[in-house]
């Protein structure tokens, strides 16, 4: 039966796409990718030659309603990626999957890479419980968004630019406290995997010491 499929693909290493993932892939009718040139190395190197439609922030609002009618009426299996994880996760997805589900239509995302949950695994801090915030915004909205983590107790996990990363830290440090255990999880599977354990100031003295590169989660430990 024609349906939409997330299918997640690599967040650094290639041997972290599934053998589902590339079947998927192949099977569908159209894959749908957030950015068609980067998507299109990974199609190459799996053999996946199933055509391609760009699919980003910029034009999924235009483009859900023809999507949908695509699967409804022309039968279509859409397979949808983003540049990297799992789509929908702070990338591009959410809006089609809402238009699927309220035109009944089945939606499937397979399991595999995202970078939050490996994350909150190598933090050390529980993770029976917790919230994702994903970015933060960088300026309207930033502190309102910290203020209301002030009595969290589950754990919290963030994505944040290597830009951003010191400050991110600095500006937790006045709402969560100083001594707030954090931990910054930075390309995850790649051949530069790095964690680093510390309180908020640690790793915000770390940050200013030796400014971080590549992809980074912090996840920061919920309030005693
Ligand atoms: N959809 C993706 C997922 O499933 O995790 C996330 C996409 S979001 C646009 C990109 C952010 O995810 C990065 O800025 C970083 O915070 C995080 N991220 C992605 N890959 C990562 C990696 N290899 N290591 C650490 N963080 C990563």
């Amino acid at each position: 039966m024609a349906h939409l499929i997330l299918v997640p693909t690599p967040i650094g290493n290639l041997e972290d796409m599934t053998l589902r993932a590339v079947r998927v892939l192949k099977e569908a009718d159209l894959i749908l990718a957030e950015d068609t040139r980067t998507s299109g190395f990974l199609l190459k190197h799996f053999g996946i030659s199933t055509q391609m439609k760009s699919h980003h922030k910029f034009n999924e609002h235009q483009s859900v309603a023809y999507l949908v009618q695509q699967i409804l009426e022309e039968k279509k299996t859409i397979a949808m990626i983003s540049d990297a994880g799992t789509p929908g996760i702070s990338d591009p997805g959410f809006l089609l999957v809402r238009e699927c589900v309220k035109a009944g239509i089945q939606v499937e995302c397979l399991p595999g890479a995202v970078a939050l949950i490996p994350a909150i695994v190598v933090s050390g801090f529980p993770s029976d419980q917790f919230v994702f915030e994903g970015f933060l915004p960088v300026k309207k909205g930033r502190q309102t968004r910290m203020k209301a983590l002030v009595d969290e107790k589950r754990t919290i996990v963030f994505y944040e630019s290597p830009h951003r990363i010191g400050k991110t830290c600095e500006q937790l440090m006045e709402f969560l406290g100083p001594d707030r255990e954090a931990c910054i999880a930075r390309e995850l599977s790649k051949k530069f995997e790095e964690i680093i354990h510390g309180s908020l100031t640690e790793l915000a003295l770390r940050c200013k010491t030796k400014p971080l590169k590549g992809e980074i989660v912090l996840v920061v430990k919920g309030k005693d």
